[in-house]
């Protein structure tokens, strides 16, 4: 049985394509190991294994939308990945898939759907932009520019991929179907099958004319600058959509999304735990004894709060509704402030004997230490064996 773990597996590492693979490659790299690998040639139980892994990884990578998927980190075969290939789909069939099958996905048989000449105008890949702000920005919002590289449609040709005054032509070699029959002899027999058009790629029409922009495609890739509206309290990791603003399809088609994912800087003072924040502050050994008046800079405000009598280390303020706003709806996250106590190092004359003093007074026993070689000398002195 297949195994499926949380993590998404690497598709593209199974096939041993790049992840700019184009369609051709991956078929290509399919159908190599699924010559190597399939169980009717190779029955070592490893090679089954192998086999399937291929088929899954051939079944996400030459389906735009699954693939789509795989490139956005995630998994369409994973339980509830949100792809078709879950259980009962297509994925889970059967120890290993009929050499059929692998024709099929070939040449677009039952499991490709319809047959006939392919649209040249296809829906456009999603696509995905890294954005480091810092974390003023990520919890009070900010337009942020961003520059984007994507496949945008072909002003010269508006997406047709002809050159001006040009048309498409039939395909003279499928007449217009896309596909052509042919018997193939292979080793489980004789397997008709129709395969797509090798003249027109499965088309059913040419460009004898291509658009010099373009070269046929209907797309160019180029750089465009974009502001994108981050709104106050996202977090790293966290994803904002932009429809249509990813990649133009082949042909003009429809562009993909655009997710601007956000990665979010570490803040020298504050660390960010959800919508709370956490700081440190020194408060001396005497303050914390006495109590005092701490003036803490928050993200977008100063506030003064008390520091009790007889504040104990390692305690924490509190301050309500000074961390990061939440995403969606009202309110903030809190503001803790962790305190550390500091006992002074160092001592003249005149404060060690009030010390010393203040400690009889409280009748605690503080042991003397003599100036050369104190108690924790000699006991450094003894694990080293020199007492
Ligand atoms: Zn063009
Ligand atoms: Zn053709």
């Amino acid at each position: 049985m297949r195994t499926r773990n949380a993590v998404a597996r690497d598709y593209y590492g199974i096939l041993g394509v790049s992840r700019e693979a184009s369609d051709d490659e991956i078929k290509r790299a399919y159908r190599k190991l699924a010559r190597q690998f399939h169980p009717d040639v190779n029955p070592d139980p490893e090679a089954q294994e192998k086999f399937k892994d291929i088929n899954a990884a051939y079944e996400v990578l030459s389906d735009d939308r699954k693939r789509q998927i795989v490139d956005l980190g995630g998994d369409p075969l994973a339980p509830g990945g949100g792809g078709a290939g879950g259980p009962g789909g297509p994925g889970g069939a059967g120890p290993f898939v009929g050499f059929q099958d692998i024709m099929d996905a070939f040449f677009g048989g039952a499991a490709g759907g319809s047959r006939g000449p392919r649209p040249r105008t296809r829906p456009g890949a999603d696509a995905i932009l890294r954005l480091e702000l810092d974390l003023h920005e990520t919890a009070f919002g900010v337009e942020a520019p961003i520059t984007v590289d994507t496949a945008v449609l072909c002003t010269t040709c508006s997406g047709a991929g002809t050159a001006a005054g040009t048309h498409l032509a039939t395909c003279e070699a499928c007449g217009g179907r896309g596909e052509v029959q042919s018997v193939q002899r292979t080793f489980l027999g004789q397997v008709v099958s129709a395969r797509p058009c090798t003249v027109c790629q499965g088309y059913g029409t040419t460009i004898p004319h291509p658009c010099p922009t373009c070269a046929g495609d209907g797309r160019v890739r180029t750089r465009r600058s974009l502001t994108v509206k981050i709104p106050a309290g996202v977090e790293d990791g966290m994803r904002i959509r932009l429809a249509q603003q990813g990649e133009v399809g082949p042909g003009g088609g429809t562009a993909g999304d655009l997710y601007v994912e956000i990665h979010e800087r570490p803040h020298d003072v504050y660390s960010r735990k959800g919508d709370d924040l956490h700081c440190r502050v020194t408060v001396p050994m005497t303050a914390a004894a006495l109590g005092t008046r701490l003036t803490i800079k928050t993200l977008d405000s100063e506030e003064t709060v008390d520091v009790k009598p007889g504040t104990q280390p390692a305690s924490t303020l509190r301050l309500r509704a000074r961390g990061v706003p939440h995403l969606r709806g009202t309110g903030r996250g809190d503001l803790y402030v962790h305190l550390d106590v500091r006992t002074p190092t160092k001592l003249d004359a005149d404060q060690e004997r009030m010390l010393r003093e203040f400690a009889k007074t409280r009748g605690e026993e503080v042991a003397e230490l003599s100036k050369q070689g104190g108690f924790f000398s000699r006991m450094r002195d003894a694990f080293n064996g020199h007492a």
